[in-house]
């Protein structure tokens, strides 16, 4: 299951606050998976996983944002940024054409449209004009009966633009008129002439494209000469209750840069839903809890403040000092402000001890903090656990793996030794206190 790897992929980097490029590779190779499968077009994947891989090496992670957390928001914004809302439909009076191909689900979206409408209380109207498909006019109205609403077609007439016209004279008490068309198997010139004319006298609000979700590749063609001819508001994605994920539809609504309006996830007139963004990207991943997501991603920001009750700045003061409480330190700086306002968050080394400070033991600015932390990805956990015993050698490997040089390497150590000294320092004085305050 491809969502289950991309979530094991975006697992790993749990816990990490910073992203390597190989982690970024492999989870945009995921995600390329994941949509390819879904039968998202190849370019429009590239497109997409070369923005994500761009965003989530260049952009800077908020302050304790976790990378997966990080990643995922980029992911999520690049595909509803692809996706889009849905299609705006205000609750009043329209017309709307559908177009499309045979069989791609037009007549029994007409009727589950109308439903719809007739649930926010608009009184709708379908209005068959299809005189190409043997028992289209029979469909129509059995289809619209079950919906309940109003109904026009002629079951002799041969000229769909003359049906069109007196549909929408027959039926003008209802407010929202959706016009069904015939469809071919292939586009034809004769459906997009037709289709044409009809639309020159319906002057629809919106034209939309109806496309069954199992359609790939071929969607772009289709999207393309229903645009040039009619004009496309919108998509419609029938078929979403079998296996196929509809990733076409993107095609589609990239082709005629517009939305997604409406979704079919059945045969039957209830089985419509108003497009969301958050269930489809989830569908086309393979991913089932984006609501989650979502979620997280509001977090992201927040999550500064869950991060600070993980650490205890106490902990720095036992045992001996490593780059990584380093690190960890530096992070809490950054999530917690001024280490002067740490310092008062540890018992007994509040108030005079820590104007003692040298003045820029503790002084990482974010800059060199981001630096410093790319740097400590290139190291081994054996080096960050002693890095005393880090050679010169090794300062050119880190300098290499990590993008720096070497002067910058020797400072990040540095800056370890003169924090390490002042820890040492502050362990001391603790122990005296606790000496005095047990003598007292
Ligand atoms: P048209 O030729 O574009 O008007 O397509 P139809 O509305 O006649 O639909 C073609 C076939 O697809 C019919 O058998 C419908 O019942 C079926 N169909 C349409 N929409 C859906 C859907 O969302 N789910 C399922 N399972 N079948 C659908
Ligand atoms: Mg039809």
């Amino acid at each position: 299951d491809l969502g289950s790897s991309l979530r094991g992929t975006l697992d790993k980097l749990r816990g990490k606050s910073r992203i390597s490029e190989e982690d970024v590779e492999e989870i945009v190779k995921e995600i390329q998976r994941s949509l390819l499968s879904a039968d998202v077009d190849v370019s429009l994947v590239m497109e997409l996983s070369d923005n994500i891989e761009r965003r989530a090496l260049e952009e800077e992670p908020p302050a304790g944002t976790p990378a997966r957390d990080f990643v995922l928001r980029i992911v999520y914004e690049e595909l509803v940024d692809l996706i889009g809302e849905s299609t705006d439909l205000p609750l009043e009076e329209q017309t709307i054409l559908l177009a499309g191909l045979q069989g791609s689900g037009k007549t029994t979206s007409a009727a589950k449209m109308a439903w719809w409408f007739s649930t926010k209380g608009l009184r709708p109207a379908v209005i068959q004009t299809d005189t190409f498909r043997p028992g289209a006019f029979e469909q129509a109205e059995q289809m619209s009966e079950r919906a309940e609403v109003e109904f026009y077609g002629d079951p002799d007439g041969e000229d769909p633009v003359q049906i069109a016209r007196e549909g929408l004279e027959a039926t003008s008490d209802a407010d929202v008129h959706i016009v069904d068309t015939a469809g071919r198997h292939a586009l034809e010139d004769d459906l997009i002439a037709e289709i044409e004319q009809i639309e020159g006298v319906v002057e629809p609000d919106r034209s939309l494209l109806v496309l069954d979700a199992a359609i790939g590749q071929g969607a772009k063609d289709q999207a393309q000469q229903f645009d040039e001819s009619i004009g496309i508001d919108g998509v419609v994605i029938t078929k979403l209750d079998g296996t196929a994920k509809g990733g076409g539809a993107l095609t589609a609504v990239d082709q005629t840069d517009s939305s997604i309006a409406f979704l079919g996830t059945g045969e039957e007139v209830q089985d419509v839903e108003r497009f969301e963004p958050d269930g489809f990207i989830s569908r086309l991943l393979g991913m089932g809890d984006l609501g989650q997501l979502a979620e997280r991603v509001e977090r992201a920001m927040a999550q500064t403040e869950d991060e600070e009750e993980d650490w205890d700045p106490e902990d720095m003061l036992q045992g001996s000092f490593t780059l990584n409480d380093m690190q960890k330190q530096m992070q809490a700086m950054n999530n917690m402000g001024p280490l002067d306002q740490v310092m008062d968050m540890i018992p007994g080394f509040g108030g005079g001890i820590k104007d003692q400070l040298p003045d820029d033991a503790m002084d990482v600015t974010q800059e060199r903090m981001r630096t410093f932390e790319v740097i400590m990805d290139s190291m081994t956990d054996a080096e960050k656990e002693y890095p005393k015993a880090i050679g010169a050698n090794q300062v050119k490997r880190i300098a290499r793996g990590s993008g720096t040089d070497e002067q910058q390497v020797r400072e990040l150590l540095e800056q370890f030794k003169m924090m390490e000294r002042t820890i040492k320092q502050f362990q001391g004085m603790g122990s005296e206190k606790e000496m005095q305050r047990m003598m007292q």
